[in-house]
C-alpha cells in the first residue's frame, strides 16, 4: 500500500519515512500541503495519507478539505499528524475532513495501528466498488451468453432511436432466432443448446460493428440494435451474420453444429417511428423469413416500420 507523508520538518519527514519503508508501505514524501494536494488528486494517487498539521503552502486540515471537497471515485484516507492535542483541535481536524490522527511525537505502536486501521478502511471499499460494479454487470447483461440482456438492449434502442430523430440519422434492428431451436435442446440436451447459444451470441458480437449492440431477447432470439445504420449496409451486416452463424457453427464440430438463424430486419432513415413499432416490424420480417423456410434474411418494407 502506498501512502504519502507531508512534513515540513526534514528530520520529522524522514524518520517517518524509514519507519513506514519498515513497515513494508510505499512512501511518497513530500514537503508542503500544495504538493500534498497535486498528488493526491492526481493520477494513480496513494490511498493513504499522513499529513503534517503545521505546514507552508497549505496545512494539514486545509489539504483535508479540499480533498472532501471533490467528489472522487475513491477514498482518500487522512490521517492528520499533529502536536496539538486540545479537543477543540482534534475536532476541527477531524470536521476538515481527517479520518484520524496522531499526536507527535508518534510512538510506533500507534501509527502502525493507525496506519492497519486505515489500510483496512481502504481494502472495503475497493471490495465494496468491485461488488458494485459486478452488481451493474449483471443487472445489464445475458448470465449465459454474456451479451446484452433484454432491458438492457431495449433502453439501447430507445437511446439510439432518440439520437437518430436528433441527428436525422438512420437505425436498423434486427431480431434473430435460432432456427429449429427445440430439436437441439431435444436430441443434444439443454447443456448442448447453451453452448450453441453461447457460441451464436459471441459469434455476433465479433460480427456486429464496434458501435453495434447484441442483446438476448428471449430464449433463442437475440435483438440487434444497429445505429447510423442504412439500408444498403443493413443489407452487409445481416448477411455477415448470418453467414458468420452459418458457419462458425459448422465449424464448432459440435452434434448441434448445422444451427442457423433467419433474420428480421427493419430500418428507420430517421427515427421517426417509436420502438414498439420497429420491433414489431422486425418480428413480422422474422415471421416471414421462419415461413419461408427458415435460414434466410427478411426485410420489412419502410412502410412496416410506420
Ligand atoms: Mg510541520
Amino acid at each position: 500500500m502506498r501512502v504519502l507523508i507531508a512534513e515540513d520538518d526534514p528530520v520529522s519527514r524522514r524518520i517517518v519515512e524509514i519507519t513506514l519503508r519498515n513497515w513494508k508501505y510505499d512512501v511518497v514524501p513530500v514537503a508542503d500541503g500544495k504538493a500534498a494536494l497535486e498528488i493526491l488528486n492526481g493520477e494513480n494517487a496513494p490511498r493513504l495519507a499522513l499529513l503534517d498539521w503545521m505546514m507552508p503552502l497549505k496545512d494539514g486540515p486545509q489539504v483535508c478539505r479540499e480533498i472532501r471537497a471533490e467528489p472522487a471515485p475513491r477514498y482518500t484516507y487522512i490521517i492528520l499528524l499533529t502536536t496539538r492535542s486540545g479537543k477543540a483541535d482534534i475536532a476541527e481536524g477531524l470536521e476538515a475532513g481527517a479520518d484520524d490522527y496522531v499526536i507527535k511525537p508518534f510512538e510506533a505502536i500507534e501509527l502502525k495501528a493507525r496506519l492497519l486501521a486505515g489500510s483496512r478502511i481502504i481494502e472495503l471499499q475497493d471490495q465494496l466498488l468491485e461488488a458494485q460494479e459486478e452488481l451493474r454487470h449483471q443487472a445489464t447483461h445475458d448470465a449465459l451468453t454474456g451479451v446484452w440482456n433484454r432491458a438492457a438492449i431495449l433502453d439501447k434502442l430507445e437511446i439510439e432511436l432518440q439520437r437518430a430523430r436528433r441527428q436525422t440519422t438512420p437505425l436498423t434492428v434486427m431480431m434473430a432466432d435460432l432456427d429449429r431451436f427445440k430439436t437441439i435442446n431435444d436430441t443434444y440436451g439443454h447443456q448442448a443448446g447453451d453452448v450453441v447459444l453461447r457460441n451464436v451470441a459471441q459469434i455476433m458480437s465479433g460480427a456486429v460493428r464496434v458501435y453495434d449492440a447484441v442483446g438476448r431477447y428471449g430464449g433463442e432470439e437475440f435483438l440487434i440494435v444497429a445505429p447510423g445504420c442504412d439500408v444498403l449496409t443493413a443489407q452487409t451486416l445481416s448477411q455477415r451474420l448470418h453467414s458468420h452463424v452459418g458457419r462458425i457453427a459448422q465449424a464448432a464440430n459440435h452434434p448441434a453444429a448445422s444451427v442457423t438463424c433467419s433474420f428480421g430486419v427493419v430500418t428507420t432513415i430517421d427515427g421517426n417511428v417509436d420502438s414498439d413499432a420497429l420491433i414489431r416490424a422486425a418480428d413480422d420480417a422474422l415471421y416471414r423469413a421462419k415461413t419461408n423456410g427458415r435460414d434466410r434474411i427478411e426485410v420489412a418494407a419502410a412502410a412496416e416500420a410506420g
